[in-house]
């Protein structure tokens, strides 16, 4: 099935790279993190608006290779309207699924982020795809202004 889907991916990730979701500044944001991946040069600024602990709006700006922009495109996407618990599940999950030995993908708890899915044959690229959401922890935790994959 892996093989199967894997043009589809390629497809997802192009189109999230040449036209990422939700790039911008964000006016008033609640948290703003850096994130750094000095591994590949990916930098990037996740801003984020919160009503209690729903994340109402999510977007960045920033310059990284087509891994990273596709997967921070596709989290602030996907991490609109979830509660902090939520994102940091979907967080382990992608985690999961970027560096597991584990062939089984929940494709189902996943959903379009199962696109990255690929990055776990390239080592290398598993933290142009993490970026995206370690900088996001940081931002839920509140603790730092910017933080780096190294
Ligand atoms: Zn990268």
């Amino acid at each position: 099935m892996f093989e199967d889907l894997r043009d589809l991916y390629q497809e997802v990730i192009f189109d999230h790279n040449r036209n990422p979701r939700n790039f911008r500044v964000m006016d008033n944001a609640d948290r703003e993190v850096e994130g750094f991946n000095p591994l590949c040069g990916d930098r990037l600024t996740l801003y984020l608006k919160l009503d209690g602990d729903i994340i109402t709006d999510a977007s960045f700006q920033g310059s990284g290779c087509a891994i990273s922009t596709a997967s921070v495109s596709l989290m602030t996407e996907i991490v609109q309207g979830k509660t902090e618990l939520e994102a940091e599940e979907l967080f382990n999950q992608f985690h999961e699924m970027t560096t597991g030995k584990d062939e089984e993908i929940n494709l189902e708890a996943i959903g379009k982020l199962a696109v990255l899915a690929g990055v776990r044959e390239y080592p290398a690229r598993v933290k142009c795809a993490t970026l995206a959401w370690h900088t996001l922890d940081a931002a839920l935790k509140n603790q730092e202004a910017s933080i780096s994959t190294e």
